[in-house]
């Protein structure tokens, strides 16, 4: 039997404990394709499930990690054979099934993208879920037909990893970029990824009226709670927000004002169980508008040992933009 590195989560009296561990290859999952993940990364969800601050992980034993990059060693899907490179996100990966924090992993072909052309699997990992998010967050913003000269953009939780490559993805579609973030010390950061204002995160954090000046035309708000509502209550007349992150609440305590007075749409936005077809055009579009010198600005390396310590940053707001985790 053939044994690889990996972190393995299990249920314990209290909670749960995750360690590193030789994982055999027979006790993986059903899958048609297995891959040699070369890469992955750390991203809010991984910290939540790591650390077990929240129920993310639904199986034990569990290999935590929602996405990869790497090699496929073998197929029997007839759309994969071995050596093509793949990047795998989302599918309950990492949650349901054995994740990306190990050596080898068994998938079904269905859920792999091929590695865009024009990004290295480093490069697609410093991407990973929260980039894709962003992605899918701001197609969302552009069919409902809202544009840069209706008004500013803002990003909430700005130097978080969606935060960062949703600033960089709006300014390349041409808006003027609000981010909104708590970190003051992140500002030049944020500039360098095209941000043309920075607003402190307590201006949206706090409970606030359900209706205010109209100051953006759309959002991408990674944080959820009051800021979502406020971001809502301060968006023009006909304006779009995509809600994707939940980093201060799950809860959202606005009021049906800003949709009823000003028309305002509220989208959704998941990269879990995103079809394959939308999934393809995403990553087509990162690996066409998302500049490298950006996307290595926001981006830090760590070893395959590494990740246990980001898993509790992140979690603390310690993280900043990317971290892309060298398995291989
Ligand atoms: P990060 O931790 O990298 O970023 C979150 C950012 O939110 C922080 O950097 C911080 O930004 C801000 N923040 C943290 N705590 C608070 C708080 N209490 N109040 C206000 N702002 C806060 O995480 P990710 O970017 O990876 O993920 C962001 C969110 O998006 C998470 O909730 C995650 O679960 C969700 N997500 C959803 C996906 C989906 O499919 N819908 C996919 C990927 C992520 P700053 O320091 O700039 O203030």
């Amino acid at each position: 039997m053939s044994k690889f590195r990996a972190i393995r989560i299990d249920k314990a009296e209290k909670g749960t404990t995750a360690a590193y561990t030789d994982f055999d290859e027979a006790d993986l999952m059903d899958g048609d394709v297995t891959v040699r993940v070369t890469h992955s990364t750390v991203n809010y969800k991984d910290g939540l499930a790591i650390t077990g601050k929240s129920p993310v992980v639904r199986r034990f034993p569990m290999i935590p990690g929602i996405d990869f990059a790497g090699i496929v060693d073998n197929s029997t899907n007839p759309a994969f054979k071995p050596g093509d490179s793949v990047v795998m996100t989302g599918w309950g990966m990492g949650e349901t099934h054995l994740g990306a924090y190990a050596q080898k992993a068994r998938v079904k072909g269905d859920w792999l993208v091929p590695l865009p052309q024009g990004l290295s699997a480093a490069e697609a990992m410093a991407v990973g879920t929260a980039g894709f998010t962003a992605m899918l967050s701001v197609m969302a913003l552009e069919a409902q037909g809202v544009k840069p000269s209706d008004g500013p953009a803002i990003v909430t939780g700005a130097a978080g990893g969606v935060g960062s490559v949703a600033v960089a993805l709006l300014k390349k579609a041409g808006w003027h970029v609000i981010a909104s973030t708590g970190r003051a010390s992140e500002a030049d950061y944020l500039r360098s990824l095209g941000a043309d204002e920075i607003m402190e995160r307590k201006e949206l954090s706090e409970p606030g009226r359900p209706i205010g000046k109209e100051r953006w035309a759309v959002g991408v708000d990674t944080v959820g709670s009051h800021t979502l509502a406020n971001v809502l209550a301060q968006t023009k007349y006909s304006g779009a927000i995509a809600a994707c992150g939940l980093a201060q609440g799950m809860d959202l305590p606005t009021s049906v004002a800003p949709f009823i007075l000003r028309g305002v749409s509220l989208l959704g936005i998941d990269s879990v169980m995103c079809p394959k077809e939308k999934r393809i055009s995403a990553w087509a579009r990162i690996a066409r508008d998302l500049d490298k010198k950006s996307l290595a600005t926001m981006t830090t390396h760590v070893p395959f040992d590494g990740v246990m310590d980001v898993a509790r940053d992140i979690l603390d707001g310690k993280v900043r933009g990317r971290v892309v985790v060298d398995i291989g």
